[in-house]
């Protein structure tokens, strides 16, 4: 088998694609496919009910937030949320870290006004220094919710702590959500599409405060109006059933692995490991500024074209898939999410070292 850095649709717990593959034939030993399996019977909703319990708890949500698994992904969510939420004359803020941030905030323009109140782009979104000494408090009204990005898929930053401010939060989780404790009681919206740390794609969840659900415009269809989707407990029209017991799989996982504060300790501790050879090894730079780096994807660039073309070469040679960096920015990417594994890490370590000693300068 390959050995896997894809940033998204990304890595999956041996043990899940272990069980999912048995559902596909006979789900849990109950007679029927999971692809066969009726939304509307007591087997799919045992399933919904187990994933939205498991992700309270796993996360730790407060009962004043709605868990939501809808169809779609991030960019469903960058529509969805202004949407619901964003009039014609009112103003949504954002945070831009990076590319996903930005396309978020040129969706929200659809339906209303989007003003970035905050901009990485002059640190080529290497460095968010800035962010932590930047005040969100506005005068009443004047924005309707700020939005912010946790961990920058494409430039390897993180947020390692959120903005303050008096309008209400959202967040996008695309890439981080359940590798960290998160307080979400400090959040009006979070969001996060499942390909990068929770299920194949086609599937995102979203947590909602119930104070912000109140200011749900009118005139949504159902399949988009969030309060009508809590209702029907994410089961309004056909849910994709493969989709959420792929994620019930993953949060089972989860818990075999001591929880969030426990995967957080592991993922620190193997993107650790990758840092500190990028900082050692004289083939490779690392632009992000130290504080901001990302546990969950780790970029990094080689010190010249020939050196980024030559180690790409080895690595394919050496079964090392999906470590080319964004196409927007190249370079390289190690996606280290949850079920990135220890050995994984030492094997592309391992090749970084050998490949120092035959790549010439
Ligand atoms: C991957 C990603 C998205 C986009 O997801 P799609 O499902 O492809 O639309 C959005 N935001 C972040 C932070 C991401 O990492």
């Amino acid at each position: 088998m390959k050995i896997n850095f894809n940033a998204g649709p990304s890595i999956l717990p041996q043990a899940v694609k272990k069980q999912l593959a048995e559902s596909i034939i006979n789900l849990e030993g109950k007679g029927i496919s999971l692809l066969e399996l009726s939304h509307r019977s007591t087997l799919f909703y045992n399933i919904r009910d187990e994933l939205i319990e498991k992700t309270r708890v796993l996360l730790n949500i407060p009962s004043t937030h709605e868990v939501l698994y809808l169809q779609g992904g991030g960019r469903l969510q960058f529509a969805q949320i202004p949407m619901n939420f964003l009039n014609k004359n009112n103003t949504a803020a954002f945070i831009n870290t990076g590319y996903w941030a930005n396309k978020a905030c040129q969706y929200a323009r659809n339906y209303g006004n989007a003003e970035i109140v905050f901009s990485a782009e002059k640190f080529q979104y290497h460095s968010l220094e800035e962010l932590s000494t930047c005040s969100f408090l506005y005068p009443q009204n004047k924005f309707t919710y700020l939005q912010c990005t946790s961990n920058n898929t494409i430039y390897g930053t993180q947020l390692h702590t959120f903005p303050r401010t008096n309008v209400p939060l959202i967040c996008d989780m695309s890439s981080d959500i359940f590798s960290r404790p998160i307080s979400f009681s400090d959040f009006s919206l979070c969001f996060a599409c499942a390909q990068k740390n929770i299920a194949p794609a086609g599937l995102s969840l979203v947590i909602i405060h119930n104070d912000f659900l109140k200011n749900i415009k009118t005139n949504i269809p159902p399949v988009f109006n969030y309060q009508h989707l809590i209702q029907n407990q994410s089961a309004y029209n056909t849910p994709p059933i493969f989709n959420m017991y792929a994620a019930l799989l993953t949060l089972r996982w989860l818990e075999t692995q001591g929880g969030i504060a426990n995967i957080e300790k592991k993922n620190t501790a193997r993107a650790q490991l990758l840092y500190n050879e990028i900082e050692r090894n004289s083939l490779f730079t690392l632009p992000v500024r130290k504080e901001d780096r990302s546990n969950m994807n780790i970029c990094f660039n080689a010190i010249s074209e020939n050196i980024q073309s030559a180690f790409l070469d080895y690595c394919t040679q050496q079964n090392i898939v999906g470590l080319e960096g964004h196409s927007t920015i190249g370079g390289f990417r190690a996606s280290n999410y949850n079920a990135q594994t220890n050995e994984n890490i030492y094997y592309l370590i391992g090749v970084m070292q050998q490949a120092e000693k035959i790549i010439s300068f």
